[in-house]
């Protein structure tokens, strides 16, 4: 545990990719038993390479304790990496860990980082790769003390730096690069409602696109909250218009290079949602090869 904390805490002072990655291994390796570094070749068959295929059906094999795939969410603000990560984390029984769930903690705790955080999430801004990393690091350290193995990381890593440490100390299995019409995100962003006492992900917005000029339309149906939860609603204040703007803005600058960073490496799964949770969870498990698995978990219900 001495160990851990002091990880922790010098990772904070890390200046450089591999002081950084240096610090930070012991964490990831203890979560990574199901690391493997063999190279890639292309499948065409349904655009998954051969690699990721033996992942994800090597996950298939495996007991739900056994189960510690390390996958990663990518996709711009809005498209829905919580709602399909944590989908997939109930499905597969593998921790959904939010970078962006991580800072929000941070800043309601009232701790030292507090405000300075505030500042910048509020502005769309991206916070420190020094201050996400110690934040994950603590998060894993947490989930390893509880007996968690592997992740589905959704909103990092967010720059190259960040995917260069991660690859440095670890074997991302599949990164699965979420895609969605640039028209649908801002208005996801704003009808975007989140429940104060359970977390849960929901969407007030109905979007319409209609078809044109050869576009065919779009239609994303709202996702209503359950009776539980639908007086404790709560928007970020992070989704205005103006933060989202600038979030987008950020995504293109910083984030869209990390998809190109996996994709040159064989690991980038790109999936276009086609609509809203219903029409495109189906199809997303298909491109998993893991329709099986609802259809188990269906079953046991
Ligand atoms: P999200 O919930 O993923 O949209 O994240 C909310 C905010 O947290 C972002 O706008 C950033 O300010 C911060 N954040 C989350 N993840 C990262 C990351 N990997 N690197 C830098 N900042 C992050």
């Amino acid at each position: 545990m001495a160990v851990l904390s002091r990880c922790s805490r010098a990772v904070t002072a890390a200046t450089t990719p591999n002081a950084a990655a240096a610090k930070f291994s012991y964490l990831i390796r203890a979560l990574s038993p199901f690391s493997s570094s063999s190279s890639s070749t292309f499948d065409a068959d349904n655009g998954l390479n051969s690699r990721i295929k033996t992942a994800v059906l090597g996950t298939l094999k495996r007991e739900p304790k056994d189960r510690n795939v390390q996958w990663v969410f990518l996709g711009c603000p809005g498209v829905g990496k919580g709602t399909y990560a944590s989908r997939l984390s109930d499905l597969l029984g593998i921790p959904h860990i939010a970078t962006g769930d991580l800072v929000r903690d941070e800043l309601a705790s009232s701790g030292p980082l507090s405000s300075q955080l505030k500042e910048i999430v509020n502005q769309g801004k991206l916070v420190s790769d020094e201050i996400i990393i110690d934040l994950l690091s603590k998060r894993l350290e947490a989930g390893e003390a509880k007996g968690e193995s592997g992740f589905i990381l959704d909103g990092f890593p967010r720059t190259v730096r960040q995917a260069e440490i991660l690859e440095g100390v670890t074997d991302i299995d599949l990164v699965i690069n979420l895609k969605l019409r640039e028209e649908a995100l801002l208005a996801k962003c704003l009808g975007r409602r989140i429940c104060s006492e359970c977390g849960g992900n929901y969407n007030v917005a109905c979007i319409d696109i209609k078809a044109e000029n050869g576009k065919p339309g779009m239609y994303m149906a709202p996702l209503p909250p359950p009776p539980q939860c639908a007086s404790k609603l709560i928007t970020r204040a992070d989704d205005t218009e103006e933060v989202v703007k600038q979030r987008l803005r950020i995504y293109q600058a910083m984030t869209l290079p990390v998809e190109d960073f996996y994709r040159s490496r064989g690991k980038l799964l790109e999936f276009d949602l086609p609509g809203g949770v219903r029409e495109s969870w189906p199809k997303l498990l298909h491109a998993l090869n893991l329709e099986d698995e609802e259809d188990k978990q269906s079953a046991a219900a």
